[in-house]
């Protein structure tokens, strides 16, 4: 990743990301607010520093974006949903105070579905972004804006929240790297909270080493977020050096998955083994529990999280209303999504008294199974490589009034973050019509360092693809035609 330096001004690198997204924003629809102003004087702050040769830090003058449910007092906090759409945030994220104490600053918040919920971007009160291959086609989600921001090449990196594949599925559907990190990882305070339990902050980069670095700056343990983990980075998961076992998923090899996702791994998996990696194949059976599993868990704690927002003590609050009641029944019923309100209704349906045995009880017994399951395969190999999501990038309308189609998206993405593990997602190629596909790798938990390092060297010892996307004839490109 460039930083600034004599040689190469903050403000050069920031100026440039900002025109880049104001390019773009039209057709793309990444930003939910473009960080122009503040964004400028910070360039000139750390320029200010170079000249006068003080130090700096690992990130100086490099421009990132925000997915918008970081909060900091910058640009506000909408989390994409109207409920939000007037907050401003008293307190800063732990990860965006630790990247701009290393002097990043931050272009723009990005667009994400309303509180996280969704696969496609499509469930934002702000409209859907748009994939950057294809304008017709959804940038995956919850973080499609930051996994298109880092796919057009406007910032190096951006941030994501991953609760159950919202970072690698818009990274795989973007051709981008997205790293989910081990469940504590990662501190989520001031991140607006989804799922508490599977909730992981983490990165869209195009390039895997810069995942290192940022890694090393913002994992670790923080008082204000007691899942954290101590010392993160420094412990890395003992593997038998090299990595040398690499498991597939059997259970993840069926008609359900698009051909082209299966002769991408198919592909990868002939990469590996003439480099010498030995082929382990897995039996998983409870992995098919993961998707009912995650549908329980987590709207129930989606229900719990978002009670608080009643209109007394956040941004928005309807006008019309008489009675207390009326004003919480107002304020929700306007202020959030459709699918907010679905999950919602789902959290407190199996958390209810009469229902919590059968529902709630039973998916966090299956947990357990998925926990186990995962505990005994990498007995088996060191690494696992998987599908992302079953499909490549689809059209934008074509689930969103499905919500069973949506949630089936999740399929492969969620059973990690059931079971808090590490996974990254690598971009290997693209299909015939030009769409970006990517894979995951998944390892045990804090083998994050690992892994990044052996997609590092999957990416160097094979042919390198330009994960650049061509931009040549966007401002041509109108209303999602192409
Ligand atoms: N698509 C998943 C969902 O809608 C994951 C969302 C996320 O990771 N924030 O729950």
């Amino acid at each position: 990743m460039k930083t600034a330096s004599k040689a190469l001004s903050a403000m050069t690198m920031v100026k440039e990301a900002l025109e880049k997204a104001h390019k773009y924003q039209e057709d793309y629809h990444i930003f939910n607010f473009i960080n122009d102003v503040d964004a400028i004087k910070k360039a000139a702050e750390i320029d200010e520093k170079i000249k006068n040769d003080e130090t700096v830090g690992r990130l100086a003058g490099v421009p990132y974006a925000l997915k918008d449910n970081f909060l900091s007092p910058e640009g506000g906090t909408t989390a994409s949903a109207h409920i939000l759409e007037e907050f401003t945030s008293p307190v800063t994220s732990t990860v965006v105070a630790k990247l701009e104490a290393e002097g990043a600053i931050m272009i723009g918040r990005t667009n994400l579905d309303a509180f996280a919920h969704g696969s496609s971007t499509e469930n934002s009160y702000y409209g859907p972004t748009k994939n950057s291959k294809d304008l017709e086609r959804v940038a995956g989600g919850s973080s499609g804006g930051s996994a298109v921001a880092v796919a057009l090449d406007i910032v190096p990196f951006a941030t994501g929240s991953d609760t159950g594949g919202s970072i690698r599925q818009p990274a795989a559907f973007n051709g981008v790297y997205g790293l989910k990190p081990t469940y504590g990882a990662l501190s989520r305070y001031g991140v607006v909270a989804m799922g508490s339990s599977t909730d992981c902050m983490g990165f869209f980069t195009r390039d895997p080493e810069d995942l290192d670095l940022l890694m090393e700056i913002t994992a670790g343990q923080d008082p204000k977020d007691l899942t954290t983990l101590p010392d993160f980075y420094g412990q890395n998961h003992e593997f038998d050096d090299p990595i040398k076992k690499i498991g597939i998923i059997r259970d993840f090899d069926n008609d359900a998955v698009d051909s082209e996702v299966r002769a991408a791994l198919a592909r990868k998996v002939e990469e590996l083994r003439a480099a010498g990696h030995e082929i382990v194949e897995l039996d998983m059976p409870a992995l098919k529990y993961a998707l009912a599993a995650y549908y329980i868990i987590v709207p129930a704690e989606v229900a719990s999280n978002l009670s608080r927002h009643d209109g007394i003590r956040y941004a928005f609050r309807s006008a019309d209303s008489n009675t207390l009641s009326e004003l919480y029944e107002n304020t929700r019923n306007e202020g959030f999504m459709p699918e907010n309100k679905r999950r919602i209704m789902i959290g407190n349906f199996v958390l209810s008294s009469g229902f919590y045995d059968a529902y709630y009880l039973k998916a966090a017994k299956a947990r357990t199974l998925i926990i186990d399951e995962y505990n005994k395969a990498f007995e088996k190999c060191d690494l696992i490589l998987a599908p992302v999501s079953p499909n490549p990038a689809f059209k934008l309308g074509e689930k969103v009034n499905d919500p069973v189609a949506m949630y089936l998206e999740d399929v492969m993405s969620v059973p990690l973050n059931l079971a808090g593990l590490p996974g990254l997602a690598i971009p290997v190629g693209e299909t015939k019509d030009g769409l970006s596909l990517g894979l995951q790798l998944v390892g045990p938990r804090r083998s994050d360092q690992s892994i990044i390092r052996f997609a590092k060297q999957m990416c160097c010892d094979q042919p390198h693809e330009d994960h650049h996307a061509d931009l040549s004839g966007v401002s041509t490109v109108e209303g999602g035609e192409e």
